[in-house]
């Protein structure tokens, strides 16, 4: 198992390093299709509104924020503080997406605090996500990396041929 995306492709592609340029092209291009064909099956098979990691971050999100206390400020802004634990309280404002942990705003991802008041107000937790977090986007920018990916790969192939 390797750290990164660049050791994974370089470890996975050393073996076509040798080979004649149109065969190290069709080595590549038979990896790549394999790896987004099996990538494209898991997007096409996912039904939820997050796209998987999200899916699991939301999860995590709403189980911190399970035993955590609301008290209303206004209709839209609630303090959120625990009740003996360990985690600390935050100020949620689910009109203007923010809170005072300053995880909701700068992730554009509601934060436990921000599930906590938004189960309080009735208010769907996925309302409050950035639209880059769901299905959608990540389908549609899974074809942009392989139109992008596929160019990169044939021009690399092309100059490793030169040298
Ligand atoms: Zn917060």
């Amino acid at each position: 198992m390797t750290s990164n995306w660049a050791e994974s492709f370089n470890n996975t592609t050393k073996d076509a390093r040798g080979f004649p340029i149109t065969a190290a092209v069709a080595f590549l291009r038979s990896k790549v299709q394999k790896w987004f064909a099996s990538r494209k099956e898991k997007a096409d098979k996912w039904t939820k509104p997050l796209a998987p990691e999200m899916e699991e971050d939301l999860a995590l999100h709403f189980e911190k924020g399970r035993y955590l206390n609301v008290d209303s400020c206004g209709p839209y802004t609630l303090q959120v503080h625990p009740g003996g634990t360990v985690m600390t309280g935050g100020v949620v404002d689910l009109q203007e997406h923010t809170c005072t942990c300053g995880l909701f705003q700068c992730m554009k991802f509601p934060c436990p605090h921000a599930c906590a008041a938004s189960q309080e107000r009735s208010i769907s937790a996925y309302t409050l996500c950035s639209p880059y977090y769901t299905t959608e986007y990540w389908r549609r920018h899974m074809k942009e990396q392989l139109c992008q990916l596929v160019t990169r790969m044939i021009g690399n192939c092309l100059m490793t041929s030169r040298t």
